[in-house]
This record gives structure tokens, C-alpha cells and sequence, in this order.
């Protein structure tokens, strides 16, 4: 289809870029990579009247690690985190789930806050940040406000995200000393989303962080399923109550060509497959 008709801008610095989405408010609508953007323009999903195309703001695209924090700008793109030396030694979650992250093509162009700011469910980054207890720092002409991942998705394709907001960066903990992570999804074909998919962590001193996508319409943090898994002894086999802790966490819907009983045992499946593989990951 046809794209529907816009005005584009490319602002030289990110003041003139935030300027000119406070300028136009609703009107106005950030470009990145436009992996998910420009599918949406065609399908007229979307129809905004600007496109502030943020691709040029070099002080998006850095990773840099400060004591036991990485920073991950908003224009990093996948295949930039997937080959950084800096992710794969303070927060391997990430090198692990972005070869599940679309094809080649897409992960050269589509970039890490554009995944954020889409916050399709089953994507794998979104995920991933919840489940490392990341934070988002978004910014605005009235300055800049930080929040955790956990509340920056709220809902199906939805985020906390303010009209005039740009996501600046990501900031991620490095994964504690003595952490163990693991990454899976089950997928129709290589390179889609994920019909699901879980994201893990545990760290000796806190509960586990299990973060399952395309399970609900947000990813999802199960406390009440790692609440349950407190204590058990691995590999795990049969544990009574988990299907139930799942629907609790997750309460999924059917959705065309996936019922909400086949996503449930799916999430049972990778908790197995995650959680069981992940013993055999040396701790960092
Ligand atoms: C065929 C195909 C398969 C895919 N498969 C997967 C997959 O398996 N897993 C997966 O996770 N993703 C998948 N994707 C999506 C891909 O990861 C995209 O790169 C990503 O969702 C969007 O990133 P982008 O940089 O292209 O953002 P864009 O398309 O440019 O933007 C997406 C949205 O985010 C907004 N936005 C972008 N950057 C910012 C910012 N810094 N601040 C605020 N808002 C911003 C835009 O305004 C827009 O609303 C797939 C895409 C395609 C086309």
C-alpha cells in the first residue's frame, strides 16, 4: 500500500529534535530505523503529519559501561548490541535473545529504542530489559525523567511514553556476580516473533526474574510463578501448581491461530527448558 502523505524533518542535534516534537506535538512522530514504522505507515495503522527522522543524533548510537551500569543509547541498532564486546560481558541476556530478533537485514537497520517504543509483546530486547531490571531515560524539551522497564510498558503496543518524549538511552545493572541467565522462544519459523518466549535471571541474593513475551500484552514479569519455583530443587520435572502460577501471571487470550490454553502450555514448556538449562550456565 501507499504510504499516506507527511511532512519530514531531520534535526541537526537532539535540542532541535526535541524542539521540533514539543513544536508539534500528536502531529509529529520520531523515525529510526523504520523496520516498524513504515510497515505501519503503509497499512495506515499510523498517519502522522511529521516524521522526525532521529537517525542522524550520534549521541543516541553509544554503548558505554560507567562502574556497574551499560548504557545503551536509543539508536544502538540490534546488530551493534548483538557484536558488542561490552553487552556480552555485563549483560549476555541480550547477546543471547537478539539472534531470535528478526533476520539479518532488519537487525541492521532497526534499532534498540525503536524496539522500546514499539513495545510489541513478543519482541525479545523489551523483555529482556525488564528481566535485568533496567531503566529507561526518556528526554524532552521540559528535560529528562527516568523510569523502570517494568512500568514503562503498560499495555498492548503501549508505553508510558509522553507526546514530545524521545527515549535517550537504556540504562541495565551488569549481571550481579553469581547470576545465572538463560534466553528461549518457541516461533512458527526462524526470524518471526515468538508465540512465546521466556527471559531469565537469577541472581543468588533475589528472587529470579522471569520475564515471559508473547504471553501476555506486555512482558511480563511472573512473580507469582518465581514465587512458586522458590526453593525447588533442579533439573524440575512436573511441579505441581506451575501450569496454575502461569495462568495467574499471565492470563493470556486466545488470539487468531493461538489459543490461550496452547500459549499456557508453551510457557510451561520453555519454564522447564529455560530454568533447567540455565543450571548448566556457569554463574558470572
Ligand atoms: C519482517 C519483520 C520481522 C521482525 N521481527 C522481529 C522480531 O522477531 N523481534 C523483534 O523484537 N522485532 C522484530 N521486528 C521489529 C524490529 O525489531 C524493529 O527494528 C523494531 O521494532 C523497531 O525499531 P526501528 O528502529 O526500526 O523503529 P521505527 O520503525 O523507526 O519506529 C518504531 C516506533 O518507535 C518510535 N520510536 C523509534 N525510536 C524512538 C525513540 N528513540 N524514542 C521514542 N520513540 C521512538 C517510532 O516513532 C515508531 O512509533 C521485525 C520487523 C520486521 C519488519
Amino acid at each position: 500500500m501507499k504510504y499516506p502523505d507527511f511532512a519530514y524533518v531531520r534535526p541537526a542535534s537532539l535540542g532541535e529534535a526535541l524542539d521540533c516534537l514539543q513544536k508539534y506535538g500528536d502531529s509529529a512522530i520520531p523515525l529510526a530505523g523504520g523496520q516498524s514504522l513504515l510497515a505501519t505507515l503503509a497499512m495506515r495503522l499510523s498517519s502522522p503529519e511529521i516524521l522526525v527522522d532521529i537517525t542522524g543524533l550520534t549521541e543516541l548510537s553509544e554503548i558505554a559501561r560507567e562502574g556497574d551500569t551499560i548504557r545503551i543509547g536509543a539508536l544502538v541498532k540490534h546488530v551493534q548490541l548483538l557484536q558488542s564486546p561490552i553487552v556480552r560481558g555485563a549483560t549476555p541476556l541480550f547477546t543471547a535473545a537478539l539472534p531470535h530478533v528478526a533476520h539479518v537485514a532488519i537487525r541492521n537497520r532497526g534499532t534498540f529504542g525503536g524496539s522500546l517504543a514499539f513495545a510489541d509483546p513478543a519482541a525479545e530486547l523489551p523483555a529482556c530489559l525488564v528481566a535485568l531490571g533496567g531503566t529507561l531515560v526518556l528526554g524532552s524539551s521540559a528535560g529528562r525523567r527516568e523510569i523502570g522497564a517494568e512500568d514503562f510498558f503498560t499495555g498492548l503496543l503501549e508505553t508510558d511514553l509522553r507526546p514530545g518524549e524521545l527515549i535517550l538511552e537504556a540504562r541495565v545493572p551488569a549481571q550481579a556476580p553469581g547470576s545465572r541467565w538463560n534466553f528461549s522462544e518457541l516461533s512458527r519459523r526462524h526470524g518471526d516473533f515468538p508465540l512465546a518466549g521466556l527471559a531469565a535471571v537469577m541472581s543468588p541474593m533475589s528472587e529470579a526474574r522471569l520475564v515471559y513475551l508473547g504471553c501476555a500484552d506486555r512482558p511480563k514479569l511472573a512473580t507469582a510463578t518465581a514465587g512458586m519455583l522458590r526453593g525447588a530443587s533442579y533439573p524440575l520435572k512436573d511441579v505441581p501448581g506451575l501450569a496454575a502460577a502461569l495462568a495467574e501471571d499471565l492470563d493470556p487470550a486466545d488470539t487468531p491461530g493461538c489459543s490461550a490454553e496452547t500459549r499456557l502450555q508453551l510457557a510451561g514448556t520453555l519454564t522447564y527448558r529455560v530454568l533447567n538449562d540455565l543450571q548448566e550456565i556457569p554463574a558470572r
